[in-house]
């Protein structure tokens, strides 16, 4: 197995794919101040296995797009939402969010849980922007310094693996040079990092490794999350998932 098919098989039970949290979900339908009863087009982009995408389709009169582009990922959702008896709001999609087959102005909602990094904050704001309706909104996760300075360790760490990190209020004014409104804006709280996304998948490791013969390729994946979560419980001060939600402006 490659570490692609082993990055699957590590991630693919889980509920989640990143932090976050159900609570936290909620909470930015709250803040966008959404008609709750208005049937609604969704698009919910890089949905891994559906941890967002089911508290939607639960609380809304929506029809959601579901996109991902690991099918495995989405055969997961498909199957947790025939048994929340949510399938008929659902259609996965398989494919990349860099060649979405959209129309322009389809989409009451974009939603992106811990995914747009892949590829850019600043070009997924850009090239989604199409995609929703005028009034239309953005709910976005995306990490993000809570701190204006940061030790030497976590500075180059971030460096390295995401450049674009850089404090909210830099996200805000990029979403307002391009053409979004800012209406809401919270930090998810260390229980999204550490009970719904890291402690569980340190009970998946062992299971992992025996299912993959302990294989070296196995033990550096485990051995990489194990040093992320080491640098979180560390400078956690430092950084979070920053989430904005922010309405498409008229012209
Ligand atoms: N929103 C989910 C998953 C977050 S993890 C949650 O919060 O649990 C990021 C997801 O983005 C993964 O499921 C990964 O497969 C997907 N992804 C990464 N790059 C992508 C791309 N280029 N196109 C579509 N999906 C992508």
């Amino acid at each position: 197995m490659d570490d692609y098919q082993l990055l699957i098989d590590l991630h693919k039970n889980a509920e989640r794919q990143g932090p976050g949290g159900e609570l936290e979900t909620q909470l930015a339908l709250n803040l966008s101040r959404i008609d709750k009863t208005a049937p609604l087009k969704i698009a919910d982009i890089g949905c891994g296995t559906g941890a967002s995408t089911l508290v939607l389709a639960e609380q809304l009169n929506a029809q959601i797009t579901a996109v991902d582009f690991l099918q495995d990922f989405l055969d997961v959702l498909a199957d947790r939402a025939k048994k929340q008896g949510l399938a008929e709001n659902i259609s996965p999609l398989c494919c990349s969010m860099e060649n979405l087959p959209f129309n322009d102005a389809e989409f009451d909602i974009i939603w992106s849980e811990g995914a747009i990094y892949n590829i850019g904050f600043e070009k997924g704001i850009k090239d989604w922007y199409r995609y929703l309706k005028p009034g239309g909104l953005l709910v976005v996760s995306e990490i993000t310094w809570l701190t204006n300075s940061r030790p030497a360790e976590i500075q180059e760490h971030w460096e390295v693996e995401y450049p674009e990190i850089d404090v909210a209020s830099a996200k805000i004014a990029l979403l307002e040079q391009n053409g979004y409104s800012p209406i809401g804006y919270f930090i998810l709280p260390e229980h999204c990092w550490l009970e719904n996304y890291y402690q569980p998948m340190q009970a998946r490791f062992q299971d992992f490794l025996n299912r993959n013969n302990n294989c070296e390729e196995a033990q550096g994946i485990v051995e990489m999350e194990t040093h992320e979560i080491r640098l979180y419980e560390q400078y956690k001060a430092n950084y979070s998932y920053g989430v904005y939600i922010a309405k498409k402006l008229n012209s």
